[in-house]
C-alpha cells in the first residue's frame, strides 16, 4: 500500500485528500477556505476516516501558510493521518494549465516550474497559486516526489480543426490563442468510469460528458480521445454557468465599452461574476434556488433555467453529430449529479436520438450516487457519475510512480 497526497490549490482555498493506493481508500481529507478574504483568519476542516470531522479557525495569510498548517494537522500526534510525512510516496498537484506542452501528468522539476512560471498569463488568477502550492509542498517535503496533473492535458488530443479559432493564424503562432479546454482531469475520470459501467473499453466508445458545477462545460470523447469541448482559451467560453456568461458575440464588448464607459477589465469581470444563472435570474447562481424560484412562479428563474437547458442541448446535438452518434451521455458536477429537473429537461424530445430518460431512475439518482437513468431499451446510456478529480490524480500519479 502506498500513500498518495492530492493537493488542490484554488483561488481562495487549499484542499487535500490522502489516498491509500491501489485500494483507493481516502484516509483523510481537509481544506482551508476563505484564505485572504477575512484578513488573516481562514476556516479549516479536516476529516479522518476513524474519527470524523475537526473544524477550526486558523491564522494564515496566504496559500503557503495554509499548506504549512494543513501539513501540521496531517502529522498531528493525536488526530493526524500519518506519523511522519515520509510515509507519503508522492504528492499529486492539480494544476489548471499545462499550456501547449503538457499532455499528461509530469514529475515536477525546476525546469517544469520555470515553464509554468512562463505561461502564467494564460491563467493569471489560478496558475500562480498552483505554483505557490507546489513550492510550499517542496519546501516541507524536499525528498518526496511531486507530480502535476493538468486540467488542460486531456484536450491535447483535440484535432487542429477543433482547437483553433477561425481568427488570423498568427494569433495562435505568436500569442498561443487556441482552445485549451478545462475540467480535463474530471473528464478523464468520467470517461474511464463510463467505460467501466458499460463494461467496454473506452477505445470502443463515443462519450459525451457534461461537468455541470459552478463552472460548466461539456466534451466529446471519440474512442478514447477528446475531439471537442466547450471551454476554450479560458474557462469563460461555452455553456451558461453559475455566474459566467459562456459564449456570446465578442463584438458586444467594445459596444458595451462605448455605451457605458466601462473598461474591458470591468466588463470581463461582469462576464465572469455577474452573468450566467445569476445574471439572468437576478436571484442566485445556485441551480437549487433557480429551480425553487421557478416552481414559485418567478419568470426570470424560469428564463434562466430554460436558457441553461437550451444552450446545453445545443452542444449535445453538435457533439452527437460531430461523432456520428454517442454510446453514453454522462452527467456530473453539483448540477449534473443532483438535478433530475435539468437532466430531464435536457433530454426532453430526444427519444429520436436514443436519449430516453426513465423518470423514476432519474428522480432517485441524486446525492453523489452513480447510476443509469435511461429507459430499458434506450439507444444511448444516460449515466450519472459523481466527479472525482482527486481520485483521478491519485490514480495518475500512482500509475506513474509504479511504471519502471
Ligand atoms: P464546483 O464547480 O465549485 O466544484 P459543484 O460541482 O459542487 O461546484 O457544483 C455546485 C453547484 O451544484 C451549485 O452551485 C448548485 O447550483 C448545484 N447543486 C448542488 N446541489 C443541487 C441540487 N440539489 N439541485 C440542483 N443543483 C444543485
Amino acid at each position: 500500500m502506498k500513500k498518495i497526497l492530492v493537493v488542490n490549490t484554488g483561488s481562495s482555498s487549499v484542499k487535500y485528500k490522502l489516498f491509500d493506493m491501489p485500494a483507493e481508500t481516502v484516509v483523510a481529507s481537509g481544506l482551508v477556505e476563505n484564505i485572504g478574504e477575512n484578513g488573516d483568519s481562514a476556516q479549516c476542516r479536516h476529516h479522518r476516516k476513524e474519527d470524523g470531522e475537526l473544524q477550526g479557525k486558523i491564522s494564515c495569510r496566504d496559500h503557503r501558510e495554509a499548506i504549512l498548517d494543513l501539513f501540521q494537522i496531517l502529522v498531528d500526534k493525536k488526530k493526524g493521518a500519518v506519523s511522519d510525512l515520509s510515509e507519503i510516496a508522492v504528492v499529486g498537484h492539480r494544476v489548471v494549465h499545462g499550456g501547449e506542452r503538457f499532455s499528461a501528468p509530469v514529475g515536477i522539476t525546476g525546469e517544469v516550474l520555470a515553464y509554468l512560471e512562463k505561461i502564467t498569463s494564460l491563467a493569471p488568477l489560478h496558475l500562480p497559486l498552483n505554483i505557490a502550492g507546489i513550492r510550499a509542498c517542496m519546501e516541507i517535503m524536499p525528498d518526496t516526489d511531486q507530480a502535476a496533473c493538468f486540467d488542460t492535458a486531456f484536450f491535447h488530443a483535440l484535432p487542429r480543426s477543433g482547437f483553433l479559432y477561425p481568427v488570423p493564424y498568427e494569433w495562435y503562432e505568436r500569442y498561443g490563442v487556441r482552445r485549451y479546454g478545462f475540467h480535463g482531469i474530471s473528464y478523464e475520470y468520467l470517461s474511464e468510469e463510463a467505460a467501466r459501467m458499460l463494461d467496454r473499453p473506452v477505445k470502443d466508445l463515443k462519450i459525451i460528458a457534461c461537468h455541470l458545477g459552478n463552472g460548466c462545460s461539456i466534451m466529446a470523447c471519440d474512442r478514447g480521445a477528446a475531439c471537442d469541448t466547450s471551454m476554450g482559451f479560458t474557462p469563460l467560453e461555452g455553456l451558461m454557468m453559475g455566474t459566467r456568461s459562456g459564449s456570446f458575440d465578442p463584438a458586444i464588448l467594445p459596444y458595451m465599452m462605448a455605451q457605458t464607459g466601462l473598461s474591458a477589465d470591468r466588463l470581463l469581470n461582469d462576464l465572469n461574476t455577474r452573468s450566467g444563472l445569476a445574471g439572468i435570474s437576478g436571484i442566485s447562481r445556485d441551480m437549487r434556488d433557480i429551480v425553487a424560484a421557478a416552481e414559485n412562479g418567478s419568470d426570470r428563474a424560469v428564463l434562466a433555467f430554460d436558457m441553461f437547458v437550451h444552450i446545453l442541448k445545443k452542444y449535445i446535438g453538435a457533439y452527437f453529430f460531430r461523432m456520428g452518434g454517442a454510446d453514453a451521455l454522462v452527467f456530473a458536477g453539483g448540477i449534473g449529479e443532483n438535478s433530475p429537473e435539468i437532466r430531464e429537461a435536457v433530454c426532453k424530445g430526444l427519444s429520436f436520438a436514443g436519449m430516453d430518460v426513465d423518470p423514476e431512475k432519474n428522480r432517485k439518482t441524486i446525492h453523489g450516487q452513480s447510476g443509469r437513468i435511461h429507459k430499458k431499451d434506450a439507444g444511448v446510456h444516460l449515466l450519472v457519475i459523481p466527479a472525482n478529480e482527486e481520485l483521478m490524480i491519485a490514480r495518475s500519479v500512482f500509475g506513474k510512480k509504479e511504471r519502471p
